[in-house]
């Protein structure tokens, strides 16, 4: 049963970066408005998420590592309209399965919060704490009892640089939130609370220089779409600067990418690949996040009509921009 437990996690979580995306999640769904994640020798010591959101109950902080224990879907039609990052209930279950885990949490107003200590998935300690609102969760030991795991992990650095591209991922959706990266105790990134197109800036600023981007706003029916794009003078040699996201989830959607593509078609020429990022908000009821472990794919009844929006309004707008 072990075995398969761990089995079951290992597909959510297979590496450190996994680890910072589900942490970061719970926190934005905890309407934290300050997160730091810390990560020492690229996660494979240490991982630390820090928030300042709602904060676990102290009844709930002793099942919220169970399987499948949410408090974020209370009925089937929740699931139809999911607002939230998280749903499942599987990122500290399966965390906690294959790693020790510390989970430290004030509740709300309460002056006192409380900790446990997770091993093999089983509480092994737990008491009271001195800690402001919010959670702050430890991760240590990554994949230490998960041997065949462990051995497809890459170097520190590559660990590292893979933890960075999920948390500016996740960050650049909610420019609301202060976001931190602490990197062996020295702050890598830092990315203060303010608007969308400053968050962009900020968050790759040798890619997204603000003085060559520019962002659109449109609406049609029930889709409505925003996106940072970068000066077609600044040809990108693959898709990889190219961010797609909806309802505030980063997904890969190669049609989207192309959608983008093609909004350039008359400014790049074959071989050369814009920089843009993507924010679509389409009613939920349009889109299924619930198709992929890792929630990175998501399938999108409104595609075509989201497709042409997003091309006709790149291309209009790079026009305006060039003339
Ligand atoms: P999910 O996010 O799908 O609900 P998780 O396993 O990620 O499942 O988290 C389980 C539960 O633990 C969440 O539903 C939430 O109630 C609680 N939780 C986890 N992290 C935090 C946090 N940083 N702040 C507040 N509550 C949290
Ligand atoms: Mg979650």
């Amino acid at each position: 049963e072990a075995v398969f437990k761990k089995i079951a996690a290992g597909e959510v979580i297979d590496r450190p970066a996994s680890v910072v995306r589900e942490l970061l999640d719970n926190s934005i769904d905890a309407g934290a408005t300050d997160i730091i994640v810390e990560i020492e020798d690229g996660g494979l010591k240490k991982i630390v998420v820090t928030d300042n959101g709602s904060g676990i109950h102290p009844d709930d902080l002793e099942i919220c590592y169970l399987p499948h224990t949410t408090s974020k879907i209370e009925t089937e039609s929740d699931l139809m309209a999911i607002r939230t990052l998280g749903f499942r209930g599987e990122a500290l279950s399966s965390i906690s399965t294959v790693s020790i885990t510390k989970i430290y949490s004030t509740y709300q107003d309460n002056t006192e919060g409380k900790y446990i200590i997770l091993e093999d998935g089983k509480i092994k300690e737990k008491g009271p704490v001195g800690l402001p609102r919010g959670t702050r969760i430890e991760i240590e030991r990554i994949f230490d009892n998960y041997p065949a795991r462990k051995r497809f992990l890459k170097t520190p650095a590559t660990e590292a640089a893979m933890c960075k591209k999920v948390f500016l991922e996740k960050a650049l959706s909610f420019p609301d939130i202060s976001f931190k990266l602490i990197k062996n105790g020295n702050m890598e990134v830092f990315l203060p609370q303010s608007d969308m197109t400053e968050r962009i800036a900020t968050a790759y600023p040798t890619i997204f220089t603000k003085s060559r981007i520019r962002t659109l706003e449109e609406k049609s029916g029930n889709i409505s779409i925003k996106a940072v794009l970068l000066s077609p003078s600044f040809p990108q040699r693959d898709r990889r600067n190219i961010y797609i996201y909806i309802n505030g989830r980063n997904i890969q959607e190669y049609s989207l990418v192309q959608a983008i593509s093609y909004g350039y078609r008359e400014v790049l020429p074959g071989g050369q690949y814009p920089a843009a990022v993507l924010f679509a908000e389409i009613p939920s009821g349009e889109v299924d996040f619930n198709i992929h472990p890792a929630k990175k794919e998501a399938k999108i009844r409104i595609l075509p009509e989201l497709h042409s929006l997003v091309s006709k309004t790149i291309h209009k707008e790079l026009r305006n921009w060039l003339m």
